[in-house]
């Protein structure tokens, strides 16, 4: 008989994790909800025909709009990284994933002229990983990195091996972090983004992801510099591919 142990410290974490979605989710619709008292207002004002408030109507509809977006964000950011069960591991080209990756982000780099400096050969780096997993690890960083820079700015990609661990390298020269934010990039909802910008979520569900897949995380960050964000991954996960 297996035995269940409370693992207390999971379950409050859990906790804190329920209120903060909770919180964040009312938001979104405490303002659809003011936005569409506002549109119901004018449109059953007598004097409607006089006074088209068209402005206030389009101000109103683009509020329920942004935020429909933002609980949608949250939504799909917490569902993308619970939804699987378990990693499902397989032999990974780390090199290939990245460019994959850089694939799906075009536009956005594109836009900004950002380069693209690799800093390793090119050769394979293979391992034995959650390649969906690594991938949306991958797309919270460099979209994180591309948020960080000005137009024309560099994104530096590395990738090491050693006998047992890949060591991941993504670094943007962009604005960095504050040492005082540094401390709180990880936890659930801390963005210093716009409420249609950020969710707050994206580092919090790499270090799960990195952590589950019994890796390590580390960032270094200069103000005005730029960040370096280091993954370390076991070159076996654990398990066998499939
Ligand atoms: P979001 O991007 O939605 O804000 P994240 O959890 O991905 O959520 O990031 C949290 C915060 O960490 C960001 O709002 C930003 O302040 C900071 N941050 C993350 N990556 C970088 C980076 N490469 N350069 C500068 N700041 C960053």
């Amino acid at each position: 008989l297996e035995k269940k142990m409370v693992d207390t410290d999971r379950l409050a974490a859990l906790g804190t994790l329920s209120t903060g979605i909770a919180h964040e989710i009312n938001n979104p619709l405490a303002i659809i909800n003011e936005a569409a008292g506002v549109i119901k207002q004018i449109l059953e004002a007598p004097d409607m025909a006089q006074l088209p408030r068209q402005g206030d109507l389009l101000m109103a509809l683009d509020k329920i709009e942004t935020s429909i977006k933002r609980a949608g964000k949250i939504t799909q950011q917490l569902l993308g990284h619970v939804k699987k069960q378990g990693p499902r591991l397989a032999t990974t080209d780390m090199r290939l994933l990245i460019l994959e990756t850089l694939a799906l982000l075009k536009g956005g780099i594109k836009k900004k002229q950002i380069n693209i400096l690799w800093k390793t050969e090119e050769k394979e780096h293979m391992l034995i990983t959650d390649p969906y997993q690594i991938r949306q690890v991958l797309v919270n960083l460099i979209t994180n990195a591309i948020h960080a820079l000005d137009t024309n700015g560099t994104i530096s990609l590395s990738i090491h091996e050693t006998p047992a661990y890949m060591i991941l390298g993504i670094e943007d020269d962009g604005v960095g972090i504050s040492s005082d934010n540094l401390g709180k990039i990880f936890d659930p909802f801390f963005t210093t983004k716009s409420f249609d910008q950020g969710t707050g979520l994206g580092l919090f569900v790499v270090n799960k992801i990195i952590t589950g897949l019994n890796g390590e995380i580390e960032v270094e960050s200069h103000p005005g510099q730029g960040t370096v964000f280091m993954i370390k991954l076991p070159l076996n996960s654990g398990g066998m591919a499939q």
